[in-house]
């Protein structure tokens, strides 16, 4: 084999998976797909973690190291609106509008290259999951025992990022996306008419207040050098015009870069809920749900993914003290049981190609990361496992 015709093959791969996307857990075809070319490498390739996920094992030299490389295989929920795309979804209501097809790629890439370079001992191993998306797919894969049956010393992901300029590295010590938790607030008082509230205990007022004082937390209960978000994203009553309700039910969601804080805004945020409804009379149910952990980079692994960056694109484009962005990531979960680190690949500045925005309809992976990406990969392999 040659790796003559490494790039087209890139694109073959990178549009067939563009063209056919599915919703979390529901890679069937997606994962058929990706199990396909790996086992025409010549890996190893084991189905059926954690529903759709799989792992191939590439084995090269004596070396007892074995770094684990990710990529993701959901799409979203959303119709692709770009005319004349060749490539388009095939399926309406399902788009690639995140770049997991790219980001596959770029991880079936890596795999061609150090199959084919065998410049590295040790083993490498290639995770695809499931249910990105939804922050589910990395428990599932976890719960089904991946490091329990695929054993990682150390595990590296990326995402693209519009508005990042094309082909440059972002990354940073510590945490670089946010946690994301979500909570329903029950306010339980006692309906009545709208002229005669004494008469109840009127829910919208204790519901009103909860909001304000819900923005206290962050900036009276958490310390001021760390970050957090806490917003209210629904208000809604069981009343009509002229009659205050028995029922208001506030839903949210809250951002936070460290395990501490989220516990802190979840304590805070059930004391101040609980207490306003008892001052007033009401009764409280408070419910808090973690959907994505916080994304944390290891600091032993972050100067790895800052010399694979450096060696592919160079210095003068790798950026190793990025801003944390509050948006959330299913890789997170990951770097909570095991070392590792995550990068943004620029996927183009706004405006330019590549800078339309994540989870819009047009918006499309930069297809001139895919060698980038793959190298970069490849080379976390050939650092961490030296021959
Ligand atoms: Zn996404
Ligand atoms: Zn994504």
């Amino acid at each position: 084999m040659t790796l003559a015709d490494f790039e087209p093959q890139l694109l073959r791969w990178r549009h067939h998976l563009h063209r056919h996307p599915e919703t979390g857990f529901e890679e069937v075809n997606t994962a058929d797909y990706v199990a396909s070319v790996l086992s025409a490498l010549g890996l190893e390739v084991h189905r059926g973690i954690g529903g759709t996920g799989l792992v191939a094992n590439l084995t090269v030299g004596e070396g007892k190291g074995v770094i684990g490389l990710r990529a993701e295989m959901d799409a979203l929920a959303i119709t692709e609106a770009a005319e004349g795309r060749a490539y388009a979804s095939q399926t309406p209501g399902r788009m690639h509008a995140c770049g997991h097809d790219g980001h596959m790629t770029m991880v079936l890439g890596a795999a061609r290259l150090l199959r084919e370079r065998r410049n590295f001992s040790g083993t490498v191993r290639f995770i695809f999951q499931p249910a990105e998306e939804h922050g589910r797919g990395a428990k599932a894969m976890m719960d089904d025992g991946l490091f329990e049956r695929f054993p990682v010393d150390e595990i590296y992901g990326a995402h693209n990022m519009p508005g990042l300029p094309a082909g440059c590295f972002a990354t940073r010590t510590g945490g670089i996306m946010a946690s994301e938790d979500n909570f329903v607030i029950h306010v339980k008082g006692r309906g009545t008419h709208a002229a005669r509230p004494h008469m109840g205990v009127d829910p919208i007022v204790i519901g009103a207040e909860i909001v304000l004082a819900l923005q206290t937390i962050v900036s009276r209960s958490l310390d001021p050098s760390l970050p957090a978000v806490i917003s209210c994203t629904e208000f809604i009553t069981d009343g009509i015009r002229n009659a205050i309700p028995s029922n208001v039910v506030i839903k949210g969601d809250t951002r936070s870069y460290s395990p501490d804080v989220q516990a802190l805004l979840e304590k805070r945020m059930r004391e101040v809920s609980t207490g306003i409804c008892s001052t007033h009379g009401a009764e409280c149910t408070f419910e808090y749900t973690h959907e994505f952990a916080p994304t944390v980079n290891w600091a032993e692994c972050v100067p790895t993914a800052l010399a694979a960056a450096t060696a592919v694109a160079g210095a003068g484009k790798v950026d190793g003290n990025v801003q944390p962005m509050m948006i959330s990531e299913d890789f997170g979960a990951f770097l909570r049981i095991v070392p590792g680190a995550f990068v943004f690949i620029g996927n183009g500045d706004t405006g330019a190609t590549g800078g339309t925005p994540l989870h819009n309809a047009r918006y499309d992976f930069n297809d001139s990361l895919l060698p980038i990406g793959a190298r970069y990969f490849a080379e976390i392999a050939r650092i961490r496992l030296p021959n």
